[in-house]
């Protein structure tokens, strides 16, 4: 064995420990739930090795998570025989925080006082291992990478530093010892080292890992105590059971479990394809938006199965960008064990099964929007700058987009209208949809541009989103009904072509002279109709861009 190191954690590490240590969740149960799943992720993960490598020395015989409770030392241990981590990787891994989201997530920390609040803010980012430290004060990790000879073993009481030495005589896999609290031990609502609560929380949190969950327990027989394991949990995969044999907490739990996300889903999709191409999903609306939604990086979040074997996380080839945030598994039958993303990319039944869960995933929204108006809304509004995008990346589904849209209108100030409503209340004769773009719903309803429109009772969407210039703008309509800008070009608003004559001859001059001075600076002098009491504004001519479209093409060197 190598002497032992003592290293510091990285600074937004430390942050993270100390808010375990003086644990604010309400509910600490949940740090088996986080090691269960990196188990669980790491046995998929040597599954996988094993599939590329052939040469890999590892066994993968009895592939399991294990959980060891000791009532006398008071110490708990999960245990997997799975990937393992090298040196390195604990250092890198464990040591520091990677996620790119984790200075964002301390940031919003500090600016939220409420406990409740923080709760809500570490669901969303997820803190994994680190929640062991709300109910262990020392935390020992061993483990061994599959494939190498030497093993690591990590110890530390979540106050600053770690220590780390090289040992060799670590068994292929990652085993996590807890010592517990003493505080906890004592109360029996968290004896972590108790049966019946590693049962609960197994089967509350865990009951879908397709791995084998066991658990040692002692048995008395005939006067002598054995000790043995005992699996724990159903691993029935979630999606291949039918709809109405689960009960909706298990969704729930799952949906947790490969999101990351600690609210409960808004809404579960289930579809089940038969035939040549066989394939089963269960797919998720989150409640929330992701803080990342519109980050660069950011990724998709369905994960691909063939036949219950995990293959991918992120699969980009089963989900179109606007749909990011969507969250799910799919499990096909006939797909090879080794396929590649780019293969996916490419492969005429994947493309067929993406369009058919794009279709579902819009339909779902639809009939959300018919029967759950309130779930519609709170979907809307976190996702709805989303599912914009897709009137641009997407032209087999726009009219179903612009069906489940919803846009703030001058019609009410509270409640966003649909293009359906909208076309609805359209006065006899009215033959466009009108909109205005702009920064934000006080900047468009002060526009003058607004005025005669308002003093004539003609509604006008208001659109802020930054993808809304870019949609509308694309030259779109609905139902027949073509988007006109209130901005731009000659508004049609009741043309009375003999007064329009009186007028032009009456201030004739007054447009010639404006027009030779501000020739510079302007295209064009006209009467308008538009305006009631402004004296004058500029309009953009109908094929021209936007003032926000022309700076951000400008921001983008174009
Ligand atoms: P996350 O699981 O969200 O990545 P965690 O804090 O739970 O974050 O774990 C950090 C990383 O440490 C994991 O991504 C994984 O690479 C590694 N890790 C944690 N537990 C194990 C384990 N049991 N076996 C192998 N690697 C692990
Ligand atoms: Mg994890």
């Amino acid at each position: 064995n190598t002497p032992v190191e003592t290293l510091e954690f990285q600074a937004e590490a430390r942050q993270l420990l100390q808010l375990m240590v003086h644990s604010i969740y309400s509910n600490k149960d949940t740090f088996l739930r986080e090691l269960i799943s990196n188990a669980s992720d790491a046995l998929d993960k040597l599954r996988l090795e094993t599939y590329r490598d052939k040469d890999l020395a590892a066994d993968t015989s009895d592939l399991r998570i294990e959980l060891v409770a000791d009532r006398v030392e008071r110490t708990l241990t999960v245990r997997d025989n799975g990937i393992g981590m090298s040196r390195d990787e604990v250092v890198g891994l464990i040591g520091t925080i990677a996620k790119s989201g984790t200075a964002e997530f301390l940031r919003k920390l500090k600016e939220s006082k409420d406990a409740a609040a923080s709760q809500d803010l570490i669901g969303q980012f997820g803190v994994g291992f680190y929640s062991s430290f709300m109910v262990a004060d020392h935390v020992t990790l061993l483990t061994r990478k599959a494939g190498e000879e030497t093993g690591t073993r990590w110890e530390s009481d979540g106050e600053g530093t770690y220590t780390i030495e090289t040992v060799d005589d670590a068994p292929q896999g990652t085993s996590v010892i807890l010592k517990l609290k003493p505080e906890d031990t004592e109360d029996h609502l968290y004896d972590y080292t108790a049966e019946w609560k590693l049962r609960e929380i197994v089967t509350r949190y865990s009951d879908f890992i397709t791995w084998p969950v066991r658990l040692e327990v002692e048995r008395k027989v005939d006067d002598k105590t054995t000790r043995e394991f005992e699996t724990i949990n159903s691993m029935k995969a979630l999606w291949a059971r039918s709809k109405d044999e689960v009960p909706a907490e298990e969704y729930t739990e799952f949906y947790k479990h490969i999101s990351r996300d600690w609210n409960d889903p808004l809404e579960t999709i289930h579809v089940k394809a038969e035939g040549t191409f066989e394939y089963q999903a269960l797919l998720f609306l989150p409640s929330k938006a992701p803080y990342d939604l519109f980050m660069r990086e950011r990724k998709r979040g369905v994960q691909l199965y063939v036949k219950r074997v995990f293959i991918m996380e992120d699969c980009e080839a089963l989900m179109p960008e606007y749909l990011r945030f969507v969250k799910g598994v799919v499990d096909a039958q006939d797909l090879s064990l080794n396929v590649s993303r780019e293969i996916l990319q490419q492969d005429r039944q994947i493309q067929l099964m993406r369009r058919r869960l794009v279709k579902r995933v819009l339909s779902t929204v639809k009939t959300m929007m018919a029967d759950a108006p309130e779930k519609y809304a709170t979907f809307w509004s976190e996702f709805g700058p989303a599912v914009k995008e897709g009137l641009l990346s997407d032209a087999e589904n726009r009219e179903t987009i612009l069906d489940i849209a919803s846009f703030a209108s001058t019609h009410d100030a509270e409640k966003p209208t649909t293009l359906a409503d909208y076309v609805e209340r359209m006065p006899e004769g009215q033959e466009h949809i009108y909109y205005m773009t702009g920064a934000s719903r006080s900047i468009v309803e002060s526009s003058p541009h607004l005025e005669a429109f308002r003093a004539k009772g003609l509604e006008v969407l208001i659109l802020t989103d930054a993808i809304d210039e870019m949609w509308v703008d694309a030259g779109d309509e609905y139902r027949g009904k073509k988007f006109q800008s209130v901005a731009k070009g000659e508004v049609d608003l009741d043309k009375d072509k003999e007064s329009d004559k009186e007028q032009d001859e009456e201030f004739g001059p007054l447009l010639t002279w404006l027009s030779e001075n501000l020739t510079d600076s302007v295209k064009q002098v006209r009467l308008s109709s538009r305006l009631t009491t402004s004296p004058a504004c500029l309009v953009g001519e109908a094929g021209d861009l936007t003032p926000t479209l022309e700076k951000m093409y400008r921001a983008m060197g174009q």
